[in-house]
């Protein structure tokens, strides 16, 4: 039932609760993850405008940056027998999150409830509250 499954990380500590369950899920079946990382095109648009950086080259940088925090996760997950694809998207990550699902044609996702900003008050992040309504799939919310 749960054969392949998304996996969005942000690289934050609560997204990687989200990893650490996918672990423990290893026995609910769960052979192949679909690691998503999306590069949120309104952080490099917010970099570009308070920078002298080419926008090329500020996004070459933070490509680079996630495809390290990537192979970390990759050798994670392999090292505990799951089949991993990888990806890095460029967007919103919300939309990206929602067209990967489709794509991969996953049975669910598994999200953190937050991310980067972790707002001790709200009881979820704006990315988890989209992709948990818009989605046609099953979300698991992993809490921080
Ligand atoms: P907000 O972004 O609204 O300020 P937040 O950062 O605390 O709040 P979210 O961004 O909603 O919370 O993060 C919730 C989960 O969504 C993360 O644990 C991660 O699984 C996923 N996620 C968030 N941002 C991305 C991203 N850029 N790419 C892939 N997955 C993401
Ligand atoms: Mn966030």
């Amino acid at each position: 039932m749960l054969e392949k499954v998304l996996y969005p990380t942000d690289f934050s500590d609560a997204s990687k609760k989200a990893l650490d369950y996918i672990k423990q899920l290893k026995q609910a079946g769960i052979k192949e993850v679909v690691v998503l990382h999306v590069i949120d095109e309104r952080e490099i648009d917010a970099i570009f405008q308070h920078s002298a950086v080419r926008f090329e080259d500020i996004v070459r940088s933070i490509r680079a940056e996630a495809k390290k925090e990537m192979g970390a996760v990759e050798r994670e997950l392999g090292k505990n027998g799951f089949t991993v694809k990888v990806r890095i998207e460029r967007g919103i990550p919300f939309q990206i999150i929602l067209a990967v699902e489709e794509e991969e044609d996953v049975s669910a996702i598994v999200i953190g409830s937050h991310g980067k900003t972790n707002i001790k008050e709200m009881l979820l992040g704006s990315v988890s509250e989209k992709v948990i309504r818009k989605s046609k799939k099953p979300v698991l919310v992993v809490k921080r």
